[in-house]
């Protein structure tokens, strides 16, 4: 019997974007996770079913085996750290950036020059505490999970950690980009103890997109 096949994804960009990936792959999802309600969608494989989940929850899914095999953004897997995974492909898909953000009228260069304490709002706590760190700029890490462009609007941080893609929220909240800390794309991740127990199918699914990313 063949052995099914979790996938986890997340919806918005990173599902819309392995889409083709997929299709790659043969596998054509059956139901619009914009429409649906489900969290387990089929495929026209009865083999591969594909759930739907958070994107910072995409690592944990694989990690914990709720997933053989998913699609994360960096960001999500420096977060999360990447244990019980491997990470066979970057998909060079959902690309932005990790960046620092203040308001127009704070001037970060001369915060940093003159070594002030600066208070940071991030989702991503780790990758900020990184790389204020080996910069030598000492931060107050305030976690957010969301809208984190408002903290400085109204005071509560000097400075944000955030993807950015157009830069069009950043303008739209009068923010200006004054560091990029990393490109960001999603990878394919995949739970160690499914690789070896479900290596044909879970290769067979690898190579697939290997070869469209190849081609692209
Ligand atoms: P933008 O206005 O195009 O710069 O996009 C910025 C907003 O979209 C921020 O709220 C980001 O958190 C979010 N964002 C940008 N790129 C991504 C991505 N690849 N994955 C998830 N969220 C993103």
């Amino acid at each position: 019997m063949t052995p099914q096949i979790t996938l986890a994804l997340s919806k918005g960009r990173i599902f819309d974007e392995t889409l083709p990936l997929l299709a790659a792959a043969g596998i054509e999802v059956l139901e619009d996770p914009e429409t649906s309600r489900k969290l387990i969608l089929p495929t026209n494989r009865p083999d591969v079913r594909v759930v739907l989940v958070r994107a910072t929850d995409v690592p944990t899914y694989v990690q914990y085996g709720g997933a053989d095999i998913g699609v994360a953004g960096k960001d999500s897997l420096l977060e999360h750290g990447g244990q019980g995974m491997f990470r066979p492909l970057d998909l060079q898909i959902a690309r932005c950036r990790v960046s620092v953000a203040v308001r127009a009228d704070f001037d970060y260069a001369q915060a940093v020059r003159q070594g002030a304490r600066l208070k940071v709002a991030t989702k991503y706590t780790h990758i900020a505490r990184q790389f204020f760190s080996a910069k030598g700029v000492h931060v107050d890490l305030i976690k957010l999970y969301g809208s984190m462009e408002l903290a400085p609007l109204i005071g509560m941080a000097d400075a944000i950690v955030d993807l950015v893609s157009t830069g069009n929220t950043l303008r739209a909240n009068d923010l200006v980009e004054v560091e990029q800390i990393m490109d960001i794309s999603s990878h394919l991740v995949v739970n160690q103890a499914a690789l070896k127990l479900k290596q044909a199918p879970l290769k067979r699914i690898i190579d697939a997109f290997a070869r469209a990313i190849a081609q692209d």
